[in-house]
């Protein structure tokens, strides 16, 4: 079925007079950024977000309410390939998923943004920009989210950037031990960035308390550097608006098609219409993908931007795994997640494999309540009880071990006839994920953990780390100068469509294997001098 046949029907749209210098669909790490940098122009700005603001209750803390009620959670089901239903892990409130994230903000490497060979020839495309052109906006990005780290101490990071502005967060002891019995293997582990206003210096008065509720909760104490912070910075001006409950479901281009010349979005009154002389999708990979493809019209019969059908195509999320290791004493410690280690991030330091591996970082205390949030995706929780997992939660250390997940035109978002998101998806770069598993339980057993992997064979992973783990959603909408192979230019413009950027995730062109938020939120950095500068001539 072609996509002009799925185009959303004309409904009954309320006509608003409204005109904006910009509207900005999101309100997450790549669309609240841009709105607090652009807010200093003076240029008006709409901000719709289809979430409401997160209330700050004392649920926000409560493991069986994030993990196993899923309270925050967005109820919605999409289908797989084969067309199963899956809940995804995706967040709709005003400051989106960054409100759930580990905080975790880390550089991508220079080489990330070259082509890169990986194990049995596949390619890591090159970007249309170099790792030079960011190099400035993550400085100011890292400023700006508050991020603690320690230059230099990643291998594979680059040491001539300039110091972050808050220190590293401290090992807790029993990590300070592990990160001991790993150096004396001859590996170089380090501290992890992390986004949150910690004050070891005076602890008494810092908002960051180290609790055991950080990733995957929203922080109580508005702690964790997120979206809603750069929400309140952008709203600080005048000139910028918030519009809540308000879930964009097309865009409508002039006559002719080369310009977005209104945005429909559905409140609980209804359908509005709003116009933007110059219109940013920050709605997340996956719903800015499908928000391109449900606009379909006489001008874009596939979808807009999409005559070259790559709306939706080389959706990336990562090969990754999570690794638990287990020793019978009790683990003191609140907050572990503080240790990475990025040795085998292009190859196996012996030689034995000269294949990118990937990244492997410390995740946060896993409480019985999240082992059992966790298991019952697979288990009724009913046949977990809370205490045998309280019991075992105390002697766990997880990882998250991440290698990188390679674009592929199949791997795509496509809309179903029922109006529903697809997502096709095959894993891929395997063989070095495994390499790298391997290699980590080594270590691991050498200083002293028995380590297992939840993904113990490719059922597993199906299993344990299966397509609904969207957390890093990316490459949909990607960025080149071919018109033929990407979606939107080097400034991140749409190709086909003179007023239409997109400023989130979509457009990156490889994953990487570390976290990326960070190169979000730099490149949203870099599109508001873009913008700046347009609105300005
Ligand atoms: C549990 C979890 C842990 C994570 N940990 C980390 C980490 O440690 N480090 C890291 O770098 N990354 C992490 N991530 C990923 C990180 O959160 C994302 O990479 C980042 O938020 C992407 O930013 P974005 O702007 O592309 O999208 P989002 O932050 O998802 O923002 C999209 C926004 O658009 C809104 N929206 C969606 N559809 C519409 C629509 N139709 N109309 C209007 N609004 C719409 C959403 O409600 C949301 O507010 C994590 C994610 C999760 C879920
Ligand atoms: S207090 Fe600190 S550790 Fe706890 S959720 Fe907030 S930012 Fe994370």
């Amino acid at each position: 079925m072609s996509a002009s046949e799925l185009m959303v029907p004309e409904m009954d749209v309320v006509q608003t007079d409204k005109s904006f210098d910009v509207v900005i669909i999101g309100s997450g790490a790549g669309g609240a950024t841009l709105a607090q940098q652009l807010a200093k122009t003076g240029k008006s700005i709409l901000i719709l977000e289809r979430g409401e603001h997160l209330p700050v209750e004392p649920e926000n803390w409560s493991a069986k309410e994030v993990f196993l009620r899923e309270r925050y959670k967005a109820k919605e089901t999409w289908r797989d390939r084969k067309g199963r239903k899956f809940q995804p892990n995706i967040h709709y409130w005003v400051g989106g998923n960054t409100i759930f994230y580990g905080a975790a903000l880390y550089r991508f490497r220079k080489q990330d943004f070259e082509e890169t060979i990986h194990h049995g020839g596949a390619v890591s495309p090159a970007w249309p920009i170099r790792y030079e052109d960011l190099a400035d906006y993550y400085t100011q990005a890292e400023a700006l989210w508050n991020v603690h780290g320690k230059r230099g101490a990643d291998p594979t990071d680059d040491a001539d950037a300039p110091p972050y502005t808050h220190p590293p967060m401290s090992h807790d002891p029993e990590i300070s031990k592990l990160n001991g019995r790993l150096k004396l293997q001859g590996l170089h582990p380090f501290e992890m960035p992390l986004a949150v206003e910690r004050d070891d210096a005076n602890v008494a008065e810092s908002p960051c308390v180290r609790c055991r509720t950080c990733g995957g909760f929203p922080c109580k104490r508005k702690a964790k550097s997120d979206g809603r912070k750069m929400v309140e910075l952008a709203l600080e001006y005048p000139n910028v608006e918030l519009l809540t409950d308000a879930k964009v479901v097309r865009l409508e281009t002039a006559e002719g098609g080369s310009s977005v010349s209104a945005v429909v979005y559905e409140t609980k009154e209804g359908i509005a219409r709003v116009k933007g002389d110059i219109v940013v999708l920050a709605a997340g990979a996956i719903n800015s993908a499908a928000i391109l493809l449900k606009s379909a019209n006489k001008d874009h019969p596939n979808g807009l931007a999409n005559a070259s059908d790559q709306v939706g195509r080389n959706y990336m999320f990562h090969t990754a795994s999570a690794s638990v290791s287990f020793a019978w004493p009790k683990i003191e410690t609140d907050f572990p997640k503080t240790l990475a280690i990025n040795d085998f991030y292009w190859g196996d330091p012996n030689g034995s494999f000269p294949f990118p591996m990937g990244h492997i970082q410390g995740l946060e205390y896993l409480s019985g309540e999240v082992i059992r949030g966790q298991l019952a995706q697979t288990m009724p929780s009913w046949l977990i009880p809370q205490a045998a997992a309280e019991f075992i939660g105390d002697r766990l250390l997880a990882f998250l071990i991440m290698s990188e997940d390679l674009p592929e035109a199949r791997n795509r978002v496509r809309i179903g006839s029922d109006g529903g998101i697809e997502l096709d998806y095959w894993h891929n770069n395997l063989v070095a994920h495994d390499r790298l598993i391997k290699r980590f339980h080594k270590a691991m057993t050498k200083a002293g953990r028995a380590c297992r992997c939840l993904r113990a064979n490719r059922y597993q992973m199906d299993q344990i780390l299966p397509i609904y783990g969207t957390a890093h959603q990316c490459g949909t909408l990607r960025m080149g100068h071919d018109p033929q192979t990407s979606v939107v230019d080097a400034r991140c413009k749409a190709h086909e469509i003179d007023n239409l950027y997109v400023a989130d995730t979509s457009v990156f062109v490889s994953s990487a294997a570390v976290n990326p938020a960070l190169t979000c939120i730099a490149n949203s950095l870099r599109i508001a001098d873009i913008l700046a500068q347009r609105l300005a001539g």
